[in-house]
């Protein structure tokens, strides 16, 4: 079936003064209906950025400036905002990191939701506000409320019920869960998921615990210094990570359902993207690197079903060549 997203080549810069800062570098991406996406990656690698480029919500100094993001047909980047505006939460919604920012502090929930109802030109039911907290688990009876009398749990869940109300084909999720504990972001995730088989809409899910969505996603898209580092199905990329980074990432984080183990992450942290590292962007922290990272970028590779932009996948052997040990 045809994708109802499709991002191709799709590059933002930030105008520094200097020279320009490349934060997402040519994205392609697909999505098909109903298709939950995961997209990892420590921050500042460039998956929120990502996110607010294919939801056209940058602002100054990000711009972008190459490639397409295609939802449904129509090319978003070459949209008026008006008609921009009249997508947003109608055929694809946002849910932001902390729906304490995102939300009116000053409104009550149902009055933010009848906010958006007005700004479209659409109908939609009388109870359709209370059905939508009913379907993310909240008595209705909150559309009274205001934002800070919801514990941080119940407003992310507002958040994702007024993502609901026009029963979008497309939800966008930065990081839904991050600022919850353990218990209630696992309730969270399931729940999302739950909506998600229920209503049937696809989701691009960004977060930096990849084994906090590994148990929810189809795909998975790692990535590092705003490149696509790997690409695959869930399963794949979890069972046999091919970038060294997707491994490192897995163990970085405890499993939600593995036994204990210890967690070695990966030291360091993601380049400044002013001065990516030469060669592969990762060599600095690679454990894997060998003498031809810091000077070979590597492209994504096929590695049986999945992709990634790892020299120790190039298909050219003179460039992956292994290192003998002299025999004495
Ligand atoms: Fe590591 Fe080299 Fe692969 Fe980069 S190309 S991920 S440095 S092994
Ligand atoms: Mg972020």
């Amino acid at each position: 079936s045809q994708p109802i997203l499709e991002v191709r080549d799709l590059t933002v810069e930030y105008d520094t003064g200097d020279s320009p800062v490349v934060a997402v570098d040519k994205v392609d991406l697909e999505v098909h209906a109903g298709e939950f996406v995961g997209v990892v990656g420590e921050s500042g690698c460039g998956k929120s950025t990502l996110l607010f480029a294919i939801a056209q919500l940058l602002s100054s100094p990000a711009a972008i400036t190459g490639g397409s993001v295609v939802f449904q047909g129509q090319n978003l980047v070459a949209m008026s905002e008006k008609s921009l505006a009249a997508l947003r939460w109608r055929d694809f919604s946002v849910v932001m990191q902390s729906a304490m920012n995102a939300l009116n502090p000053v409104k009550s929930i149902g009055a933010q939701f009848r906010d958006a109802i007005m700004a479209h030109d659409e109908h939609v039911a009388d109870d359709r506000p209370a059905e939508v907290m009913r379907l993310v688990g909240i008595d209705p009876i909150h559309l009274k409320s205001y934002p800070h009398q919801l514990s941080g749990g119940m407003r992310q869940r507002a958040m994702i019920a007024m993502a609901l109300l026009f029963t979008p084909d497309l939800i966008i999720m930065d990081e839904p869960t991050s600022a919850l504990d353990v218990v209630a972001q696992r309730s969270l995730m399931v729940q999302i998921k739950e909506l998600q088989r229920q209503l049937g809409f696809a989701v691009i899910f960004v977060t930096h615990d990849m084994s906090l969505v590994s148990h929810f996603s189809d795909q998975l898209m790692v990535m590092y210094a705003g490149q696509v580092v790997e690409l695959g199905a869930t399963r794949a990329v979890f069972d046999h990570p091919a970038h060294p980074y997707s491994k490192g990432l897995l163990d970085a984080f405890p499993s939600i359902r593995g036994p204990k183990v210890p967690l070695t992450g990966i030291p360091g942290s993601p380049p400044n993207l002013a001065h990516p590292p030469s060669g592969c962007r990762f060599h600095p922290r690679c454990p894997e690197a060998f003498a031809d990272c810091p000077k070979i970028e590597p492209e994504l590779y096929q590695v049986g079903s999945v992709q990634a932009r790892c020299l120790l996948h190039a298909p050219e052997t003179a460039v992956a060549e292994p290192v003998k040990e002299a025999t004495p």
